[in-house]
């Protein structure tokens, strides 16, 4: 069997139809797309095209809502920074625990700054607390900013109904839905959300492409200033070939919404119920009733989830787990930590993230040789003793944090 891809959410495949469309804007069709002449013409329909695609998939209102960016991470830094200059005399932002990097890192910096950082916590299955919520929402407030989905459980937030509470009280909504467009239907202009954040890598588009949602009328400053491309709110000309390979991702991803949420959906439940039967001491996290559809995240107790992963990709398995080994510990991950996930679990915990090119033949052999891998490595575990858990495995090793 060829090597199996179970790392979508990390980052996925360019599909060879987005290639096939983008080939062309690398050689005849290679005009700046400010150019009055030919040659910039057609690279300027061609952008007008994929906005459209864009605003299809994720139901906006209009394309001139749609302004291409670099990537996940810059969409979410001009957001957040755009609200703090538009509204200078609020200084509180509103986010939650288990955010990427992308929106963590950037809040840490504006705290240091002199920024008040409300991080909403969630419950074990990384659910958020609403009415907590909507008490932090005050004029105060310059921003909310809660991803549609996590990146590692799949959890899904209410972000409809968080935008309309922040709407309510006069306060901005972003989110960083980045793990989400594509895998699930939106129609933003029946919500709230002023600002939102996709990454083309996430779809079966390029690397280095991304869009900033901006509703209609929403206060915006840029981050990057310069050229009058985006119509002056994001300088620099245009990475035309990738803005036309995620306009045709967008255009396939709503395409395949459905298969998504029947057929990639069945091959994950098949996955996390073959595996979590055959393994004892393992399990799902994550709200399992209210997660994206190709997300399975599926903690081992009492074994480590990098040593897992070493043993996967020996067998032509790719996964990813929440630990990274940092300065000599394996930490686990910020978002298990925060789920209150044993810590005998969540140094074990692997994420399995589908795409629709899987298959349901992939998916038993990976269940075929999941408990054996497992197996092998209680052997070695010093929270293991022969058929199960050590009688106090807290106390076989203390915890790597508090
Ligand atoms: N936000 C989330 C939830 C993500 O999963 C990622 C990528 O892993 C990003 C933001 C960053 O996106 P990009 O890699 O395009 O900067």
């Amino acid at each position: 069997m060829d090597d199996i891809y179970l790392d979508n959410n990390a980052t996925t495949m360019v599909d060879p139809v987005v290639v096939d469309e983008m080939l062309p804007f690398f050689t005849e069709q290679f005009g700046n797309p400010s150019s009055i002449h030919k040659f910039g013409a057609g690279v300027g329909r061609a952008l007008k095209k994929a906005r459209k695609q864009v605003q299809n998939l994720i139901g906006a209102e209009h394309d001139s809502e749609i302004i291409f960016t670099s990537c996940g991470t810059e969409s979410d830094s001009t957001a957040i920074l755009s609200a703090l200059k538009a509204q200078p005399d609020r200084k509180e932002i509103i986010t939650t625990v288990v955010e990427h990097p992308a929106v963590l890192s950037l809040c840490e910096y504006l705290e240091k700054d002199g920024y008040t950082i409300h991080r909403l916590p969630v419950n074990n299955v990384g659910q958020l607390d609403l009415a907590y919520y909507k008490s932090l929402l005050n004029d105060n407030v310059a921003i909310v900013s809660a991803m549609w989905a996590n990146n590692e459980s799949g959890t899904i937030f209410p972000v409809a109904e968080m935008a309309e509470m922040a709407n309510e009280a006069g306060v901005m909504f972003h989110t960083d839905a980045v793990q989400a467009v594509g895998k699930i239907p939106m129609n933003l202009k029946e919500t709230k959300i002023d600002m939102l954040s996709i990454s083309g890598h996430k779809l079966h588009a390029p690397k280095g492409i991304g869009v900033l949602y901006l509703r209609r009328g929403t206060r915006y400053r840029p981050l990057l200033r310069g050229g009058h491309q985006e119509r002056g709110r994001r300088a620099g000309t245009e990475n035309a070939a990738s803005v036309v390979g995620l306009g045709k991702a967008c255009e396939m991803a709503m395409e395949h919404i459905e298969f998504e949420n029947t057929q990639v959906k069945a091959m994950r439940d098949r996955l996390e119920q073959g595996i979590t039967e055959a393994v004892p001491h393992s399990f799902a996290t994550g709200d399992l009733d209210n997660r994206l559809p190709n997300t399975s995240d599926i903690a081992f107790e009492y074994i480590e989830g990098e040593a897992i992963l070493m043993l996967l990709n020996k067998v032509g398995i790719a996964a990813s787990s929440g630990s990274a080994c940092t300065s000599g510990s394996l930490e686990p991950s910020h978002v298990m930590r925060a789920m209150d996930i044993p810590y005998t679990a969540a140094h074990g915990t692997i994420r399995f993230s589908l795409s629709r090119y899987n298959t349901m033949e992939e998916i038993e052999y990976v269940i075929s040789v999941v408990p054996e891998i497992v197996a092998n490595l209680r052997k070695l575990s010093p929270y293991w003793d022969g058929d199960g858990p050590v009688a106090e495995p807290e106390k076989a090793f203390a915890p790597t944090y508090a």
